[in-house]
């Protein structure tokens, strides 16, 4: 099923012989639904209990198409979880070896500020603050792209480097010092720049620097890591332990950024979470699902040691009827924090009437209409 949200919204439904269901979302984007469906064969008739030599079967089975199947791997493997939970009547986090925490500390994604000028940024930091978030993360790529010289060349010019620091300067100031305040530059930037960025940031006291340079180099992001002393993170476009491995070995971060439903599923980003605690990396959780796949993210989240924050998308607030898609015995979100349900399995379900009034065209509600 896939409905109109922030993005297109991707949702699977796991069914067992004797009538037991379990729901997943799968990464949001055009496309997934399909790759879903042709899971389908891969898994009818298997016991969904097995979910690990599962996922290794549909990895061998996506192997042609890897980002896009693990976007629909991701889904599939949570509604599994789900399944075993309610069936054994536990929670998804206790199959995950437990709960370190009952809430889960959220970051609001403000992308950028009102307009990009320094009273701009203050504003969506007042805001942001006002509406007691404690953790708030800007977009700092394209805030100053008046001043570039080259389009494409990934250079900072000296004039759009005095621009950016205004612009988080101004945020700091508006927010006060007892808010964390991290900046995303998504993979725009060259090393050197990326640095010169950094050294000028440095005095602002950063949560973290984010995807200061493409992530596809890890010498590359170590250079900046190794240049400044704002913690750098990186993560939401690496997928499973394989595409982590490297980045934690050579300790070429200070922090992931682990999108669960995009690199592979539930396990696999517990498995990275652990990882990277052998090198006390901590974990945060990249998000731009809906309520569903945030309770599933969260789930991770609160069974590993390291984590650290999970994103709000709060861009996504223009979706009205985003809380309303979700069915939970009690709030999910609490004084800003993220509630792990303790129902079994994800401890969530979706509002069919919800989800009818918004289906994508073409979509259907797992098979009804
Ligand atoms: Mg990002």
């Amino acid at each position: 099923m896939t409905l109109k949200g922030y993005k297109q919204w991707n949702y699977v439904q796991v069914e067992t012989d004797d009538g037991l269901t379990g729901i997943g979302e799968a990464h949001p984007g055009a496309g997934i639904a399909e790759i879903i469906l042709q899971f389908k064969k891969t898994l009818v008739g298997a016991d969904p209990r097995n979910i690990e030599p599962l996922y290794h079967r549909m990895i061998g089975a996506a192997s042609n198409r890897y980002a896009m199947g693990l976007s629909a791997i991701g889904g599939i493997e949570t509604a599994l979880w789900d399944l075993l939970g309610k069936s054994l009547g536990v929670p998804v986090y206790q199959l995950l070896g437990g709960k370190y925490r009952d809430r889960i500390r959220l970051y609001a994604d403000v992308g950028h500020g009102k307009g990009n000028t320094p009273e701009g940024w203050a504003q969506r930091a007042r805001e942001g603050v006002a509406d007691g978030y404690q953790a708030i993360k800007f977009d700092i790529d394209n805030s100053a792209n008046e001043l570039k010289q080259d389009a494409v060349n990934r250079e900072l010019s000296t004039a759009e480097l005095q621009k950016m620091t205004s612009l988080v300067a101004a945020a700091r100031e508006a927010a006060g010092d007892g808010i964390d305040i991290s900046i995303d530059c998504h993979s725009l930037f060259s090393t050197h720049s990326a640095m010169k960025l950094a050294e000028r940031l440095e005095p602002f006291d950063l949560m973290f620097l984010e995807d200061p340079v493409p992530n596809d180099n890890v010498e590359a992001m170590a250079k900046v890591s190794a240049a400044t002393s704002i913690p750098i993170c990186t993560g939401e476009f690496l997928f499973r332990r394989d595409g982590f491995r490297e980045l934690i070995q050579t300790q070429a971060c200070d922090m992931l950024h682990v999108d669960v439903s995009g690199t592979g599923g539930m396990l696999e980003a517990k498995k990275i979470a652990d990882l990277a605690d052998l090198y006390y990396i901590p974990f945060a959780a990249h998000n731009i699902t809906s309520p569903i796949g945030m309770t599933a993210t969260a789930h991770v989240c609160a069974a590993v040691r390291n984590f650290i924050v999970m994103e709000l998308p709060y861009h996504a607030d223009q979706v009205e009827w985003r809380w309303d898609l979700a069915i939970s015995s009690g709030p999910l979100m609490q004084d800003n924090a993220f509630v792990v349900p303790d129902q079994p399995g994800l401890g969530v379900e979706i509002n069919a009437e919800v989800a009818r009034e918004h289906l994508m065209p073409g979509s259907d509600h797992f098979g009804t209409s």
